[in-house]
């Protein structure tokens, strides 16, 4: 296992004729304690610099703040609406700050004095939630739109925003033999409604503020991330943590059955939050100026997924469908030509590998959770 291994993908240009050297140490070891590899996310120059992470309180932004720390980044302020008391990895030694982020003065607050801005904050779930909440997903706009201005207005040198699948056209999603999304495959846009044209729009927002104020934007389409400290119950959560948790509930309460819904044939690819990490540094530092997709090509079935979480629970469980559930499209995978062209590296840590770390963290939290809940704690 090597830690804190530092690499420094900056000045990349862009378009290159031979793909990049891989900017991952693949020699790395395996996953170990959800420690990130490669993660080259501070230069030696830049661990004086302050490094805002907006959504610092939820999943993805937790475990950028955690990375920031590992690779010697001093100054962070982390930012979420939540009670710091409900995110899900907080830090003493960061500037953590409880912010509705849908107002402009906390928007500057947010921004002053930083050399980058990772603009996480959004409202976001599962199917369940973005298909039952849609003029909430929409509403974050003013969170991309404020920030953007925040940044500007301040000066900041890099702006990073999380954009999502969501945005490609639904009629490209029809056949479950989805043979991967190409970037151009957003236009015409036909976005998943509500948080897919929220995600398009604030993309085109930061093309113009790059293109017309000079801010340096960076934009990854995510596909479906996953691992540990993130949403696993309460309806929020995605397909990954949602499976782990029927399947420790079904294998601990002896049940042995599943609800899964939709046929599950539907397909999708998932990709492991320390990939995704990686992926969004080496976007942050690249030239890579228009949307670009950040996810694993490792396709499979919504079954296939249930499949994996028996074998590392040790299962074999009942299956029931529930044909009447959100599914939103029937085939979606991330077709990585661009990522691999430009970077020389794509996600690669096998499903397999990712779901065994989500699963061991769900379980403890589960648990947990059952025995708080016996003692009659709460929370
Ligand atoms: P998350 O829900 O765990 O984190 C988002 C955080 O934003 C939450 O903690 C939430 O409280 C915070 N937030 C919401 N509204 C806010 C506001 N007004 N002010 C301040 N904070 C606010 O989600 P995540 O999985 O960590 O996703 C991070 C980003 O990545 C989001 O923009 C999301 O749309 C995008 N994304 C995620 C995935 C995925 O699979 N996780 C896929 C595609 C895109």
């Amino acid at each position: 296992m090597v830690l804190g291994r530092r690499l420094v993908p900056v000045g990349l240009r862009f378009p290159v004729s031979t793909p990049q050297r891989s900017l991952v140490d693949k020699s790395c070891a395996p996953l170990v304690d959800h420690v990130i590899l490669g993660f080259g996310i501070c230069g030696e120059s830049m661990n004086d610099q302050l490094i805002v992470v907006t959504g610092g309180g939820g999943f993805i932004g937790g475990h950028l703040v955690a990375a920031l720390r590992k690779q010697g980044c001093k100054k962070i302020r982390s930012i979420d609406i939540k009670p710091i008391e409900e995110w899900y990895q907080h830090f003493d030694d960061v500037e953590n700050l409880s912010l509705d982020l849908n107002v402009q003065p906390n928007c500057e607050r947010a921004a002053e004095g930083a050399y980058e801005i990772w603009n996480l904050a959004a409202n976001m779930g599962g199917m369940g939630f973005i298909e039952n909440n849609k003029a909430l997903c929409m509403l974050s706009v003013l969170i991309n739109t404020l920030m953007l201005q925040a940044a500007q207005k301040f000066g900041v040198s890099k702006f990073f925003y999380s954009s999502s699948a969501c945005v490609y056209n639904g009629d490209k999603q029809r056949d479950p033999d989805c043979p991967g999304l190409k970037e151009e495959d957003a236009y015409p846009a036909l976005a998943e409604d509500g948080y897919g044209w929220e995600k398009l729009f604030s993309e085109r927002m930061c093309r113009h503020f790059r293109e017309d104020f000079g801010l340096h934007t960076r934009v990854a389409r995510f596909h479906n991330v996953y691992g540990p400290h993130g949403t696993w119950d309460g309806g929020r959560e995605k397909a990954p943590a949602a499976i782990c948790r029927k399947v420790i509930q079904a294998k601990l309460s002896g049940t042995r059955e599943i609800e899964i819904w939709g046929s599950g044939h539907q397909t999708r690819s998932f990709m492991y939050i320390d990939d995704c990490l990686n992926g969004m540094r080496m976007i942050m530092d690249s030239e890579i100026v228009d949307p670009i997709n950040l996810g694993s090509a490792e396709m499979v079935s919504i079954n296939q997924l249930v499949d994996i979480v028996e074998g590392i629970a040790g299962v074999k469980l009942i299956r029931k469908h529930k044909l009447d559930a959100p599914l939103g499209v029937n085939g979606r995978n991330s077709d990585n030509a661009l990522i691999k062209k430009y970077l020389g590296w794509e996600p690669n840590i096998p499903l397999r590998t990712g779901l065994e770390q989500t699963y061991a963290w769900i379980y403890d939290e589960y648990v947990g959770r059952e025995r708080r809940a016996s003692a009659g704690s709460p929370g």
